[in-house]
């Protein structure tokens, strides 16, 4: 057996159900989950549905074509926020305590079901101490399928068995799963209305297992872990002074304050490869998007708000008849303030992507397919921090997959941020300057 060697691919695991049985998930070296091949390489039918596919059919090339098909509904456009019909900030008032931020999506998960518009969810769940992809009908129970968890999990299973599931279903995504669906929904119309809502859930990279791994260890815990949270909230604290929690073999939880590790999301630690090709900030593709409200004005709230994108007229009813109904605390907001919130996430996907692109192919990679209208040229600066980013990621998978110790790693990492500290405070002066 082979494992696919393919660097951009998250393991969203759509291409399994096209296989016909020599594609199936595993682990790979540097904890992803990837496809392995019996035969190895990945059929041409399995590419088709790939997120990442270097040469996909014009007609569905890229998040703009799939948008013109299944929303062309949406009465809006915007370059940055896609297709859509609204754009809202605020929280459930009923889910937000035990939710990642507003709890906006459990919400409108409960909604789903109570309503019978869908019969299952298909979303990311605790199993055997950790957490994965499953089918979920219990609208009584459903405060248990909150928080969002950063470990790969994959949709493998949901199309492998989907011809045998009864009923209309609502699936939870970050953008390329969101993708694959679609892509999956272009090629076989009979899914259209049975995977009925997709919730977008707005990503700012997919992490390896070895971040959870790294986090677990840094949180105290000497071994095996289990039943990790990585959204303690802190109603103290701003919104993004969130902690990471897990339990070791004796049951005692240990939690580190995210604060503590430094900056694991824009120095890009542990992020698969496949994201820096990715120009899809919001989850264009998804009825409707939600993300954490990372503004000046709703960061000290430690409870946390989400921003909300409305994209299909089901999802905005919902948000409506939320707000009428008193169920959310929820405000219309300007469009712009949706980008706001995720702007360093727009910097870095999509005006940097030109340039890692240039980059990648010089190291010989055949790319994943890019819309072009988002492609840019960069500043001198900017480049070398993107150059320093690449360095920073790739290193952070390599020392853990080496030596997976956080004290080493922390050791031996810390050359590599102090560079891209030091690149990118470099950058933002001269941008300052630049704009003076
Ligand atoms: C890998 C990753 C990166 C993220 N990066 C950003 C970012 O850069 N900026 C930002 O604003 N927000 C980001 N988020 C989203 C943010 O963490 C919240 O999940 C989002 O705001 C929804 O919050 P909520 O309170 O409405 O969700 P909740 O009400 O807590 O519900 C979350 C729902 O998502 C499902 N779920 C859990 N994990 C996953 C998963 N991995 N994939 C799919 N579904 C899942 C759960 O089952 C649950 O139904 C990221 C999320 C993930 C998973």
């Amino acid at each position: 057996m082979n494992l696919f060697k393919g660097e951009f691919c998250t393991g969203c695991g759509l291409c399994v159900s096209e296989s016909e049985q020599v594609i199936k998930m595993d682990w790979d070296e540097y904890g992803f989950l990837k496809p392995v091949t019996l035969n190895g390489y990945i059929p041409e039918e399995a590419m088709k549905v790939c997120p990442f596919n270097p040469e996909p059919e014009a007609a569905i090339a890229d998040e703009d074509k799939l948008a013109d098909i299944y929303l062309g509904t949406a009465n809006r456009f915007d370059p940055g926020i896609g297709r859509f019909e609204n754009t809202y900030i605020g929280y459930s008032r009923n889910d937000r305590s035990i939710s990642s931020s507003g709890g906006i999506a459990t919400y409108i998960f409960e909604q789903l079901l109570r309503s019978k518009t869908v019969d299952h969810l298909y979303i990311v769940k605790e199993m055997n101490g950790t957490y994965a992809y499953q089918l979920f009908s219990n609208v009584g129970d459903i405060q248990r399928i909150s928080k969002t968890r950063y470990i790969p999990v994959t949709l493998e299973q949901l199309f492998v068995k989907i011809e045998h599931i009864e009923g209309k279903i609502a699936v939870s995504g970050v953008a390329c799963f969101i993708k694959a669906i679609r892509l999956k929904q272009y090629y076989h119309p009979e899914l259209n209305d049975k995977i009925h809502f997709l919730i977008g859930i707005i990503c700012g990279g997919w992490k390896s297992r070895f971040f959870t791994d790294y986090l677990a260890q840094s949180s105290g815990i000497d071994g095996h872990y289990h039943g990790q949270e990585y959204r303690i909230k802190d109603v103290n604290s701003t919104a993004s002074d969130y902690s990471f929690g897990a339990y070791d073999d004796k049951r005692a939880f240990y939690q580190l304050k995210m604060s503590r590790v430094g900056d694991m999301w824009g120095s890009g630690l542990f992020k698969s490869r496949a994201c820096d090709f990715c120009t899809d900030v919001l989850t264009e593709l998804a009825d409707i998007s939600l993300g954490d409200a990372w503004l000046p004005e709703y960061r000290p709230d430690g409870m946390g708000n989400s921003v909300i994108v409305t994209r299909t007229l089901l999802a905005d009813r919902l948000i409506r008849e939320g707000i009428e109904g008193n169920g959310l605390c929820v405000q219309p907001v300007d469009k712009n303030k949706i980008i706001e919130s995720q702007r360093p996430s727009f910097s870095h996907r999509q005006d940097g992507v030109k340039f890692r692109m240039r980059m990648a192919k010089l190291q010989g990679h055949v790319l994943p397919y890019v819309r072009r209208r988002v492609l840019k040229p960069v500043s001198v600066f900017y480049g070398i921090v993107q150059l320093q980013r690449a360095i920073t990621r790739g290193r952070s998978l390599k020392q853990w997959q080496a030596a997976p110790f956080s004290e080493v790693f922390n050791r031996k990492m810390s050359g590599a941020l102090k560079r891209l500290r030091l690149v990118t405070k470099i950058y933002h002066r001269m941008r300052k300057l630049k704009r003076l």
